[in-house]
């Protein structure tokens, strides 16, 4: 690992810490007691930061968790397997035979990742099929402590997840909650607005939580009143995803305007360029300079008044395009770093 300097975590804290490099997301949980939880994975410069993560603070992990078969969730997810043999493996959507139909669809550059995709597929029912304890089908409902705290899945649900023929990745992509002391933590996976209405039917109160990962890369078509109805403070991050138009969108009424409304800022992990184009250090933007297309503004500038008004800690150089907060039992902020590339922006 180098010479990297890293502060150490505290272990009275909840962290959450979400890497995302312009294209790819992985969620790290790091529970007080030394709990890890892993959910979905990327890469970045050809490393699996999930796993730098928990070389640099030293540990292993208890939950390795995948929200949905899309290549931006899945780079990486069998060295996380392939690291630890005992802990619990979860999947909400593990019918191969049906994603090859879905798949069909998608274009060259997708389909070089087909391989890819059957290997950690593969992986992940080794794992089961050789220890059922390992083995997690994530539905609506199931919940599982980790420490002190409770993993809850918020979705899918059975008959969604049953449903022929395939109704897409990102409609059975797993939404989690994370209770740990008065602490909320809210994964929205890559859910839309239209599985929101059905969570919302079961689960009210999601506005109350103190992070977000925004679902579906900030975009206007998963932004939904049940979770982004709350207080402006909460902590809310996006990752990007820089195929196509890219996303999160910083046009009005656009992803990055809707969420802004709702909360003071956002964290983003990156821009939605490529790995190489991201910022040499983490920046601070409004979104109407991101969507004039200038570059971010560095070194942050922090705002009086708020919270946020500590300087923003500035992490190890090979942890890029990462946003991390650590909360305290009661839920407030005592601790907040992001690394290269990260970028947080306000109205
Ligand atoms: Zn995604």
């Amino acid at each position: 690992m180098g010479r990297m300097s890293w502060p150490a975590l505290r272990d009275d804290l909840l962290y959450v810490m979400v890497f995302g490099p312009g294209f790819g997301e992985a969620v790290v949980l790091r529970i007080p007691g030394g709990h890890w939880v892993l959910i979905d994975s990327c890469v970045i410069a050809d490393q699996c930061p999930s796993l730098q993560m928990l070389d640099l603070a030293g540990g292993e992990w208890s939950y390795a968790l995948l929200t949905h078969p899309h290549f931006d969730h899945i780079r990486g997810f069998d060295r996380i397997l392939d690291r630890h043999r005992a802990g619990v493996v979860g999947c909400a959507d593990p019918r191969v035979v049906e994603w090859r139909e879905w798949f069909d669809s998608l274009d060259a550059d997708e389909l070089l990742d087909m391989g890819l995709l059957e290997q950690v597929m593969a992986a992940i029912h080794t794992r089961w099929s050789g220890d059922v304890a390992t083995r997690w089908l994530l539905r609506r409902g199931d919940s599982r402590p980790v420490g002190t705290a409770n993993i809850t899945v918020l979705h899918p649900d059975d008959a969604l997840a049953s449903l022929q023929p395939h109704p897409g990745p990102n409609r059975l992509s797993a939404a989690m909650l994370i209770e740990w002391e008065r602490v909320r933590v809210l994964l929205g996976a890559d859910v839309e607005q239209a599985e929101w209405d059905r969570i919302a039917e079961v689960y009210a109160d999601l506005g109350d939580h103190h992070a977000l990962k925004v679902p579906h890369h900030g975009s206007r078509g998963a932004i939904h009143a049940c979770y982004a109805t709350g207080s402006r403070d909460r902590f809310w991050i996006v990752t990007p995803w820089n195929r196509k138009r890219g996303l999160p969108r910083f046009e009005e009424n656009q992803g990055v305007d809707l969420l802004l409304r709702s909360v003071s800022r956002l964290c983003l992990t990156g821009l939605p360029v490529a790995y190489e184009s991201q910022g040499p250090v983490p920046a601070q933007a409004t979104r109407a300079a991101l969507h004039a297309g200038h570059a971010p503004a560095s070194p942050p500038v922090p705002v009086a008044g708020e919270h946020t008004a500590q300087p923003i800690k500035f992490t190890a150089e090979s942890l890029a395009c990462h946003v991390l907060v650590g909360f305290d039992r009661t839920g407030q902020i005592q601790d907040e770093r992001y690394g290269r590339g990260s970028v947080v922006v306000r109205e």
